[in-house]
This record gives structure tokens, sequence and C-alpha cells, in this order.
């Protein structure tokens, strides 16, 4: 057994937990998982198979890391890339074919074809539309607002699309793609019943699924527990997801999506219960709980995203915008809020001076407002930017969550006027920060 497959074994065994080791992080390398099938550990994971007429790999690379996930191929097997599978259209998992095309072109060899779901190329679209917004999404949510971040302009466009679900043969292999709702709305999930591998995409985690993202569009919690259960059926041997690292044997895969999909149905049911009942969202927000016990496995701790964001976007996909809360309807601007709050506390001082007792009291949920109030309202003053700074990063480092840090982390480096530009190409060093990211959310 090699390091992956022997972390992933005392993982399952709780000798450590992804509180130290985060599904994004290392050990990162290549193992075979078994006959003709490697295992490529990243940011995101890539999957290798050989057949009598090349490779199929499942999601090539990330845009960050397409070089190394090239290198770690070609060092195990020297066949032409047949074809292609991108899961979604996310960064981190629909780059490196045009290295493999590069290689082909170079060795007079045919050219290789990749294959994902019909919805990928609009997703790919969108983003072309909007590198801004998403460079500075993801500045949050990877590195806290610590580094600059850039959004690719360009992409590989899948060569063959498809619907619901397509089986075919490469060099006597079958393959079967089968399309979900999950994370994104374009995702597809991969079955090889020769060697009864599953490859699950970002439908698996190990962690909370990430259904509620907060910055980025709606994702479908119903739709994922239902391919969850899909994945149930097919009677995988190893399971292979999109981060993380692999499962092996029948009963741990079948107990990890079990578990996975009634954590997901257990949000569902209890959003909508209360949706049904006239409940605002303030409400359903407070009062919807992720069973316990769930949580406590050691493939679904809320280290990524959170059960709280989850039920948002519950809401998000079967409700309107409006919250429930009159005032939010037409709501004032933020800062003339603000600026009443201080007046009606006799001042900043004294706002901030409460928002540092709430805090100290663990009470970050209120302090941050008060923070919030104190900042805008002062007109983004510096000294007082400083004070609420300290809140937010005192925050950041009680969360568990890369959504959660990231975003308040960010927030603390904007109120110390910290804010980094975006570059044009390339995401540096997130494995790295993630990394430190990780090991800082466990010593804390
Ligand atoms: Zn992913």
């Amino acid at each position: 057994m090699g390091k992956i497959l022997e972390f992933a074994e005392s993982l399952w065994k709780g000798n450590t937990d992804t509180f130290t080791h985060h599904p994004i992080s290392a050990p990162f390398g290549v193992e075979q998982v078994t006959q003709g099938t490697w295992f490529i550990k990243g940011f995101a994971n890539t999957i290798v198979r050989e057949t009598g007429n090349g490779l199929v790999i499942i999601d090539p690379a990330a845009v960050m890391d397409h070089e190394y996930k090239f290198r770690k191929v070609r060092s195990v097997t020297a066949l032409p890339l047949h074809t292609a599978v991108f899961t979604h259209g996310h960064i981190d998992h629909c780059f490196g074919v045009a290295d493999y095309r590069l290689e082909a072109e170079a060795n007079g060899w045919p050219l290789p074809r990749a294959i994902a779901h019909e919805d990928l190329p609009r997703r790919l679209d969108r983003y072309r539309q909007t590198p801004g917004y998403n460079a500075a999404i993801n500045m949050r949510q990877f590195q806290g607002g610590a580094a600059e971040v850039s959004f690719p302009a360009a992409f590989y466009y899948p060569d063959i699309t498809y619907k619901d679900r397509l089986s075919f043969s490469v060099g006597g292999i079958q393959v079967q793609l089968q399309h979900a709702l999950g994370e994104t709305d374009d995702h597809t999930w991969i079955f090889f019943p020769d060697t009864r591998v599953l490859c699950t995409g970002d439908l698996f985690f190990w962690c909370v699924p990430n259904a509620g993202n907060p910055q980025k569009v709606q994702r479908y919690c119903q739709g994922w527990a239902r391919a969850l259960r899909e994945m149930q059926a097919v009677g995988a041997k190893i399971m292979l997801p999109g981060h993380g690292w692999p499962i092996i044997g029948a009963n741990r895969i079948e107990q990890a999506l079990e578990d996975t999909a009634v954590l997901l149905e257990s949000l569902h049911e209890q959003t909508i219960t209360l949706m049904n009942q006239g409940a605002p969202l303030d409400t359903i927000v407070h009062t919807v709980k992720a069973p316990a016990d769930l949580l406590d496995k050691p493939y679904l701790h809320a280290v990524y995203d959170e059960p709280e964001f989850i039920v948002r976007n519950i809401w998000r996909l079967n409700g309107g915008w409006y919250d429930g809360t009159p005032s939010h309807l037409k709501p004032a601007p933020e800062s003339k809020l603000a600026a009443e709050i201080i007046e009606l506390a006799g001042g900043v001082d004294n706002l901030v001076r409460r928002a540092q007792e709430l805090a100290r009291a663990k009470d970050f949920r209120m302090a941050c407002h008060l923070a919030d109030w104190a900042y805008l309202g002062s007109g983004k003053n510096p000294d007082v930017g400083r004070q609420t700074a300290q809140i937010y990063a005192d925050r950041a480092a009680a969360e568990t969550s890369t959504m959660a840090m990231g975003i308040f982390t960010a927030t603390a480096q904007e109120m110390r006027g910290k804010v980094p530009q975006r570059k044009k190409a390339g995401i540096p060093s997130v494995l790295e920060s993630q990394d430190r990211r990780a090991k800082k959310s466990h010593t804390e």
C-alpha cells in the first residue's frame, strides 16, 4: 500500500482527521488503486484508466496544476490520451486536455476528445463573462484575501456532450457516465463495471457536501442526495472522489454514501417543512440542525462548507429572494443604517467596545453585526477598522469551514486596508495556502 492509500486508511479509522488534513491538501502524488487504474491526489483528483486503445482520464487537471498532473501521468504510463471526461466545469477539474493535444500533435497521434454534460459549455460561457467576479470570490474563498488570485479567460470546451447518461467503450473497457444535479448543474459521475471503480466527481468530497457555498451559483441539495442513492445502487468496490482520498471496499463505500445522503435528506426535509409552514428564512436558518452524529463521521466534518449554508441554498432553490423580514424588502443603505445605530449607541466607541465584549464572550454572530455597523457607520475610519478587523480575525480563527474562514479573513484584511490586486492568469500557491489554513484550523 502506498502513502495515499495508507493515509486514506488512517483517516477512515480516525487516527487522523480532516481538520488536520483538509481534503484539498497533501499527501499528494500518484498511486495505482487497481489493475490499470491510477489515482492522482492533488487539490482536486485525477483518475487514469489504461485501455487497449489509450487512456481514459477523469478530470485531467486543474488550471493551476496541469503541468504537475501531466508529469505524474507520464511517470506511470506512456499511452496516448483517448478520452477525457470532465466531472463538471469547475476550474480545478476541466483543464489539462491541451497538454495531451500538444503531445498528440507532436507525435502524430490521433487527437484526444473530451466528454462532459451538455450544461458544461454554458458554465464556461458564464465564466468568460464574469472573470472579475470569480477572481474576487475565489480570492476570498481560498486565500482569505491575503494574496493575488486570477481566473482564467480561456477554456477547453468538450468535444462531445450528453444529456442524462452515456455509455461507451474504449479499447474494450466499458465507461458509464451518469448526469446528476449536486454541487453543480453539469455534474457527471463515472462507473467502470469491469473494475467496479466509481468516480464521484465532487458528489463525494470527504466533508459536508459543498451544497451551500455562499458566493457561488445555485447548488442542489435534493438532487445531490438522489445522486448518492444512485451511486449506492451500482455496487462499487473502489470509490475515487473529486477531492480527498480513495475509499476501498463495498461496505465502507455504502456507509459513506448512505451517511452523506441522510445528512442532505435531513437538511432538505427540515427546511422544506418550515417553508411550508410559512417560516421566514431567519427562523429556518436558526432552527434547522444537521444530525450531530453524522457531522462526527470522518468523512462528514464541516471543514469546507457548512449545513447552515446548505439550508440557505434550499431556500434559494425553492423560494424567492425576499427572506420574510419586512424591512429587508426595501432596505435603507447599510451605511445609513449603521450611522443611525452609532447615533443611538451614543457614539462609535460604545459600539466598538460592546462588539469587543461580545467577541471575548465568543458571541461572534452578534459581535460582527456591531463591528459592521461601527466600520461602515464611521465611513470606514482606519482606526475603527483596525479594531473591527481584529474581531473578524478572531472569528475566522474560531471557524472550521474554508468558506467561513475565507470570508472572515478577507473581511479582516479589508478592514485593515489590505486589498490585494487581481492577477491576469493562474491561481498561485493555492495549495500551500490551503495547507497552512488546514494546519491553522487544527492548532486553534
Ligand atoms: Zn472540485
